[in-house]
């Protein structure tokens, strides 16, 4: 398996030209693609944040992409995203603006077909299927370009992760309250991938978000752009990059365990792994597993109690709240009030899924642990 791997100090759309150009001649795409093709770009638009947040893919990231293809004769390039709001027309409209897509209208098309299919997955699937945005479904060849981040639910937002934006808006919270539980919602994601089978993935590391992702972290710079054909194994190398245990991620843990993912078959191109890279500070509702503090059947129930007492539930800071309501639209199990122009949050019923907090647009929801 190729991975590619070229240092980009900073968003200089010159420096990322010039790394994309390298990665798509070391992966060898040119072959992959005919004239007429229709190529669908999958970013991560999370929600409406500017470029200065490390949230969302960087446009110039999407702009070297989109370019390439151009100067290589594919002009039918659409770019598709589900964001976490709803899946409409004036809704997305802003988030292309926020994001700073809006001016990629000039190498490729902003999708405006905001209607789903039904798309049967593989036999054996828990999901027998998924409504997933038209755009993806038409697509010939479809690149996902997406944002390193730590995550507050799956621990690592990356290639697999992105594609679970390929599901309508507040269909999401459904698939949420349908696999609350982290195995579940992990082998989710992977047969999304699964269906969805994106030909090649780009990841954007100039600049990375670390602690509270997917949306309220803290920027950590890799200064790097990765790009692979197969994006759980680059999934599982890029977790190695943030100094995080790529077998502590569930979703990566489940990539290898299912041969999706190939750790021992990753061959580096382009530029060496940079010297000094610190790990990525985890985000404050992921737990520690304390099954190897204690051998055997004892450490399980150690790890048991423990992870009772440290579970994860969110608190909202209610000077910092608006009362948007963002937090509510979002909640799977629609638990969240809204009272007096605040967001109240009740521990019944809750998930720890944190989709409210990285729906808050003003960080006004923390984690507390039960104990
Ligand atoms: S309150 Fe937040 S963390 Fe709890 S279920 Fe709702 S969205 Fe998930
Ligand atoms: S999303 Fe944030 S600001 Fe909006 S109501 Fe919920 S907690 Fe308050």
């Amino acid at each position: 398996m190729i991975q590619t791997l070229y240092n980009v100090n900073e968003y200089d759309q010159a420096l990322i030209d010039a790394a994309v150009e390298k990665m798509m001649k070391e992966l060898d795409v040119l072959s992959d693609l005919r004239p007429g093709m229709k190529v669908v770009i999958k970013p991560n638009l999370i929600m409406a944040k500017p470029t200065s947040v490390p949230a969302t893919t960087h446009p110039a990231v999407i702009r070297g992409v989109a370019t390439w293809l151009r100067n290589n004769g594919i002009t039918d390039i659409t770019l598709a995203e589900s964001s976490g709001g709803p899946y409409m027309a004036e809704y997305m409209k802003n988030i292309y603006k926020v994001c700073g897509v809006s001016a990629l209208a000039d190498v490729l098309k902003l999708n405006d077909d905001f209607t789903s299919v039904p798309v049967h997955t593989t036999d054996g699937f828990k999901n027998h299927s998924f409504n997933i945005i038209t755009p993806i479904t038409t697509a010939d060849y479809i690149i996902n370009i997406c944002k390193l981040k730590t995550h507050s639910m799956t621990g690592l937002s990356a290639g697999m992760k992105n594609l679970f934006g390929v599901i309508p808006g507040l269909e999401k919270p459904q698939l949420h309250y349908l696999w609350p539980n982290i195995e579940d919602f992990s082998n989710m994601i992977l047969e999304i991938d699964q269906t969805v089978k994106p030909n090649l993935t780009v990841i954007d590391a100039i600049d990375a978000m670390e602690g509270n992702g997917p949306t309220g972290g803290t920027s950590h710079p890799l200064k790097m752009i990765l790009g692979s054909k197969d994006m759980y194994t680059q999934d599982y190398f890029a977790a190695g990059l943030m100094k995080l245990d790529p077998n502590s991620i569930v979703m990566v843990r489940q990539a290898v365990e299912k041969g999706l993912a190939h750790p021992d078959q990753i061959e580096l191109r382009g530029d060496p792994i940079p010297e000094g890279l610190t790990q990525f500070k985890i985000p404050d509702s992921i737990n520690l597993d304390f099954s190897s503090f204690m051998p055997g059947p004892l450490g399980k129930l150690f790890a048991k109690i423990c992870a009772k007492l440290l579970k994860s539930f969110p608190k909202v800071d209610s000077d910092k709240c608006v009362g948007c309501g963002k937090c509510a639209e979002s909640c799977p199990q629609q638990i969240i009030k809204i009272k007096n122009k605040k967001a109240k949050f009740p521990r019944r019923g809750c998930i720890s899924c944190f989709c409210c907090q990285e729906m808050c647009p003003v960080k006004a929801i923390s984690v507390k642990k039960a104990l």
